[in-house]
C-alpha cells in the first residue's frame, strides 16, 4: 500500500469510528473523576483497553514506591483508591525482524472541582453537545485526549493493521495536583521512544512549560475578643503583607523572563487560591492559612525556588508586628514540579508536524504553556521526546468547560497517522 493510500484509509477509519468516539467521550465525561474518586472512570478505561485486546495493567499508586524518585510531589491525601491503568500493545515480529519504534500515549483521567454548580449553564457531569462543542467538566482537560488516543489505535485496527512497535496507552491520576500518577508509570518501567500527551493545546505543539509549586502559609497567634482587638493582631489580616511580598517576587521573576516565554507578557503567575481562618465572627482570628500556586521557569531549581519563597515569607513576617511575634510556617502539600522544554530538532516533532500537515493542510504551530503537564516526567527523568498536542478546549478549570468536536476528530486523525509513521505497521 502506498503511503498516500494508507494515510487516506486511516483518516477514513477515524471518521468511521468518530460517532462511537464521541459517545465514549460522553461516557467518561459523565463520571466525576475528581481527586480520590477516579476509580470508576479508570474501570471504564481498563475495560476499553481490554475490549481491544490490549494487555491491561491496573495498579494502585503507592507513595513508598515513588517518594525517593526525582519529580515526586508531597502527598496530602490518602492513596487508598488511587489507581493507574495502562493498556499495552506489544508488537509481534514473527519473522524475527526488528520491531518498530515504541510510543507512549498518555492522558490523565482526574478532573478539577466544579466550583459552585449554579455558575454552570448545564450540570458539569451531564455532557451535552451544543453547536459543535461538548460541554462538561473534564471533556477538554483531558478526556477528549484519552478518547483520541484510544480511537486512533482503533483506526489502525479498522484498516487491518497493528503498530509494528510497542504502544502504551496510559490513563493516569493525580495530574492536576502532583503528577505522581505519571511518575508511578515511570517507576513501573514503562518507557517509549516518544510520547504524546493530547492535552487541550488547540492543535499546537507545546515547546515549553513552566514548573508549578503548591504551598500553604500558616499563621498562628492568640485569640482575642473583638472589643479589645488592637491593630496588627489579626491572623487573617496579617496574611496580606505576606501575599503582597510574594507578588513582588512574582513580578521580579516575570521581569527576569525566559527565552521560551518571550511571547508571554506575564508567564509567571502566583495565585492565592484558597484561604481559611478564624472561628467566630466576634473573635479576632487567631489562625489563618492560605494556599498559593506559584510557577517557575525551566531551569529554575526547586531548591532555589523554595529558598527564595521561604526567605520572602520570613522577610515579610519580620517587618510586621504580629507576624514577627508569630512566625508563619510554609508547608508544601502538592506540586513540586520543575519547568521543562522539548529538546529542539527531534524526529518525533518532525513526524508530528508532517501528520498534522496531512490532516489540517497547515503548518504545525508551537506554543509555550504557563501551566504544567505530565510531560516533565517523560522528558526530564526518562529522556523521552514528549509531544503535548491535543484538541481545542475552552474554560478548562473554570465554568462551562467545553471541547470542540471537529478538533477532536483532527487530533485523533493526526495521532493515528503518527502511530503508523512512528511505529510502522504490520497486518493484524
Ligand atoms: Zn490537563
Amino acid at each position: 500500500m502506498t503511503d498516500d493510500r494508507l494515510n487516506q484509509r486511516l483518516l477514513d477509519a477515524v471518521d468511521a469510528g468518530f460517532d462511537e468516539e464521541i459517545r465514549f467521550l460522553a461516557d467518561i465525561t459523565r463520571i466525576p473523576s475528581l481527586r480520590g474518586e477516579e476509580a470508576p472512570a479508570q474501570d471504564v478505561m481498563a475495560r476499553a483497553y481490554a475490549d481491544r485486546g490490549l494487555s491491561v495493567d491496573r495498579w494502585k499508586v503507592e507513595v513508598d514506591k515513588i517518594r525517593h524518585l526525582p519529580g515526586f510531589s508531597p502527598v496530602a491525601v490518602s492513596y487508598e483508591n488511587a489507581w493507574n491503568v495502562v493498556g499495552a500493545h506489544r508488537a509481534r515480529t514473527p519473522d524475527g525482524g526488528t520491531p518498530g519504534r515504541s510510543l507512549i500515549l498518555n492522558g490523565h483521567i482526574d478532573v478539577v472541582p466544579t466550583g459552585p454548580l449554579d455558575m454552570w449553564a448545564t450540570p458539569p457531569f451531564v455532557p451535552v453537545v451544543r453547536n459543535g462543542w461538548m460541554h462538561g467538566r473534564g471533556a477538554g482537560d483531558m478526556k477528549a485526549g484519552l478518547a483520541a488516543s484510544l480511537f486512533a489505535m482503533d483506526a489502525l485496527a479498522r484498516c487491518g493493521l497493528a503498530p509494528a512497535g510497542d504502544v502504551y496507552l496510559q490513563s493516569v491520576i493525580e495530574e492536576e495536583c502532583t503528577g505522581n500518577g505519571a511518575l508511578a508509570c515511570l517507576e513501573r518501567g514503562y518507557r517509549g521512544d516518544a510520547a504524546i500527551i493530547p492535552e487541550p493545546m488547540a492543535e499546537q505543539l507545546m515547546l515549553a512549560q513552566v514548573g508549578v509549586i503548591w504551598f500553604q502559609v500558616k499563621v498562628r497567634g492568640r485569640p482575642a475578643h473583638v472589643a479589645v482587638a488592637g491593630s496588627g493582631a489579626n491572623a487573617i489580616e496579617a496574611c496580606f503583607p505576606i501575599m503582597q511580598a510574594l507578588h513582588r517576587l512574582e513580578h521580579e521573576w516575570n521581569e527576569r523572563g525566559h527565552p521560551a516565554f518571550a511571547g508571554h507578557a506575564h508567564p509567571i503567575n502566583f495565585v492565592v487560591s484558597r484561604i481559611e481562618g478564624g472561628d467566630w465572627t466576634s473573635s479576632v482570628p487567631a489562625w489563618s492559612t492560605f494556599d498559593m500556586r506559584i510557577s517557575l521557569f525551566p531551569g529554575q531549581s526547586i531548591e532555589q525556588v523554595r529558598a527564595e519563597v521561604e526567605a520572602c515569607v520570613a522577610a515579610a513576617a519580620a517587618a510586621d508586628p504580629y507576624l514577627s511575634a508569630n512566625p508563619p510556617q510554609v508547608i508544601y502539600h502538592g506540586f513540586m514540579a520543575e519547568g521543562w522544554e522539548l529538546p529542539a530538532g527531534t524526529e518525533a516533532q518532525a513526524v508530528l508536524a508532517r501528520c498534522h500537515g496531512l490532516v489540517t493542510g497547515k503548518p504545525l504551530e508551537t506554543t509555550a504553556s504557563t501551566g504544567t503537564t505530565d510531560a516533565r516526567f517523560f522528558g526530564l527523568y526518562a529522556g523521552i521526546p514528549t509531544l503535548v498536542y491535543g484538541p481545542t478546549a475552552e474554560r478548562i478549570h473554570a465554568f462551562d468547560e467545553r471541547v470542540e468536536i471537529e478538533s477532536v476528530r483532527r487530533v485523533t486523525q493526526t495521532i493515528a497517522l503518527f502511530i503508523a509513521q512512528w511505529c510502522g505497521t504490520t497486518p493484524r
